[in-house]
């Protein structure tokens, strides 16, 4: 039988995306509010259309097994799923592919390629899913490497030991989200991290980026769900102690997640687990102020509520995913719990909604599966289907992308209105076109929320990424400049550096740096993301 290949040009595996009938209903929506009559589509590229540069380094026979040069293994690692990637792919721009890709089946497999890139002098990069954004998993440019060796985790996949009694499971780094999920549900727990990428991300990813799962409110990174860590370093292995808490030092642990991949590959992780929730309570609420809204959300996540679900979306975006009507804010709220019904919770939320002018179904409160239906489940599914629209954007020369922060709450109104006007000012400059930039909240805490901006205007084919690049420098430079951070849950990867570089002490890039030299004393491991030597 044939084994099914992921795309090497886009998301999801060979064969699906966006149907026909997907697209014929968008296309008409897409032209209308870009201004343009119809889109020139570039198909996307084909394997045997490209030519890549011949590997510059040989396998040696020891690694014969676990490493491969085949053609569509070194496509498929070129790039992430960033808009440049995206735009470079349908460019078909594939001018810098790894030398090799490595498929270890143990960590004596890492420790041998991690000996071989060091005495060859190749770059090492950990690939887990492939779906960074920020141009984490890029072979590097530098001379000073002789060749690159990507590192995919795929075969590390197994939940290894899960522990009822504590609700953990043992589970290895190359592990997919729904290979994880699936593991799990004989025992009942669940991880319940879902980042929107959760079908083609994997657990070494997550922790390696302190990705964002779904939960609006308490566990919103990976990180609160990590008990410890295995990670192999270039130096050798380090293994933390399952713990429910520690007080002993700076967490060892917590230097490993966010660490992008340049101190080790983190093969396997004790992962905190919960029960399936089996009680759930959700409605969408209406507003006719996005900032009205934003301070019901505010005084919502200051009440000790902890929805699960708390999206804030601006009437534009409720309006693009099909949910809203463009005038009004929606925001989608839930809760959900293995344990108690949720009503007073919920009632309680929706007081405080009512109380910033907010409106909502009354006879519709849903408690079980309905969050599927009406307008919070039309942002639900075009929030899974998103995953595809990248490729088909990039195809049409649509200028699109999203980018993340977070802001304290007494500073959040000046920031949005200031970022939203900075960023569609210079996309209109850029295009000459009309730009779209809305904003939704992901994540929010007591102390302040995690906006999130899309950004969308025609643009030309010609110079894509010149029109990108600008773009993009002016939005991070808002962000920072306004008082934000460059990435709430994106990481910081290659295309964050600059500012990651202003926001962060340079007395901590110094003690970075450090612990770079004692791990990878060779600095093999993914050269160019979070410092330089
Ligand atoms: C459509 C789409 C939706 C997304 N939605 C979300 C979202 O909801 N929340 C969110 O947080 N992010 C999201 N992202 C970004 C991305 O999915 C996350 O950063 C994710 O955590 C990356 O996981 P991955 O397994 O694909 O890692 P990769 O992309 O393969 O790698 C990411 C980085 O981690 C390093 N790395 C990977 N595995 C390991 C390992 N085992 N040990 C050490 N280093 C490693 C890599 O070298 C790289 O620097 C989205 C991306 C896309 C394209």
């Amino acid at each position: 039988m044939h084994e099914r290949r992921r795309k090497f040009w886009g998301w999801g595996w060979e064969g699906e995306g966006l149907t026909r009938e997907e697209l014929k209903l968008l296309d008409p929506v897409w032209a209308k509010r870009l201004g343009v009559s119809e889109f020139e589509i570039t198909p996307p590229p084909a394997a045997e259309e490209i030519s890549l540069r011949l590997p510059r380094i040989a396998i040696p026979s020891s690694l014969k097994e676990v490493c491969t040069i085949d053609h569509y293994e070194r496509l498929a690692h070129c790039y992430g799923q960033s808009f440049p990637d995206s735009v470079r792919i349908f460019q078909r721009d594939f001018s810098n592919p790894p030398d090799v890709v490595a498929l270890p089946r143990t960590e004596q497999d890492i420790v041998d390629i991690f000996d071989w890139c060091g005495s060859t002098g190749a770059a090492a990069i950990p690939y887990g899913g492939g779906s960074s954004v920020v141009g984490g998993v890029e072979p590097p440019r530098s001379e000073h490497y002789q060749a690159t060796v990507t590192i995919d985790l795929r075969n590390l996949n197994r939940v290894i030991e899960i522990d009822p009694v504590s609700e953990a499971a043992r589970i290895q780094a190359g592990t997919y989200g729904p290979a994880l999920e699936a593991q799990l549900k004989p025992s009942g727990l669940t991880l319940r991290h879902f980042p929107q990428s959760f079908e083609f991300s994997t657990l070494g990813g997550w922790i390696a980026t302190r990705s964002g799962g779904h939960f609006a409110t308490l566990h919103t990174h990976i990180d609160e769900l990590v008990e410890s860590l295995r990670v192999v370093t270039p130096k050798g292995i380090i293994e933390t102690r399952r713990l429910p808490g520690d007080g002993a030092g700076p967490s060892a642990d917590r230097l490993f997640i966010g660490s992008e991949g340049i101190f080790g590959i983190i093969t396997e992780a004790w992962m905190r687990l919960r029960k399936r929730p089996t009680f759930r309570a959700g409605t969408t609420v209406r507003f006719a102020d996005f900032y009205k809204a934003a301070d019901a959300v505010r005084v919502i996540s200051q009440a000790g509520l902890y929805p699960a679900n708390c999206r804030l979306l601006d009437a534009q975006e409720a309006a693009m995913a099909g949910a809203g009507d463009g005038r009004h804010a929606l925001l989608v709220l839930a809760f959900e719990s293995a344990d108690h019904p949720l009503d007073a919770w919920m009632n309680r939320a929706l007081e405080i909604c009512g109380d910033h002018g907010g409106e909502w179904d009354r006879t519709a409160l849903e408690k079980s599966g309905s969050h599927r239906e009406g307008a919070a489940g039309a942002w639900r599914n075009a929030f899974l289907r998103a995953c595809y629209l990248r490729e088909n954007l990039t195809a049409r020369g649509v200028l699109s992308d999203t980018f993340e922060t977070a802001i304290t709450w007494e500073r959040f109104a000046d920031f949005h209105s200031n970022v939203k006007d900075e960023v569609q000012r210079v996309i209109s400059k850029v295009t000459g076109n009309r730009a779209w930039v809305t904003c939704r909240f992901t994540y929010i805490y007591p102390d302040g929320p995690a906006p999130y901006f899309t950004f969308v205007s025609m643009g030309n084919k010609e110079n894509l990424l010149d029109q990108f690049y600008t773009v993009k420098r002016a939005a991070s430079d808002a962000l920072l400049k306004h008082g934000g951070t460059i990435t709430h849950h994106h990481a910081v990867g290659r295309m964050h550096r600059p500012q990651y570089d202003r926001q962060r002490p340079e007395l901590f890039a110094e003690a970075l740096r450090a612990a770079k030299r004692e791990f990878d004393p060779k600095w093999m491991l993914n050269p160019g993301v979070l410092i330089d030597h």
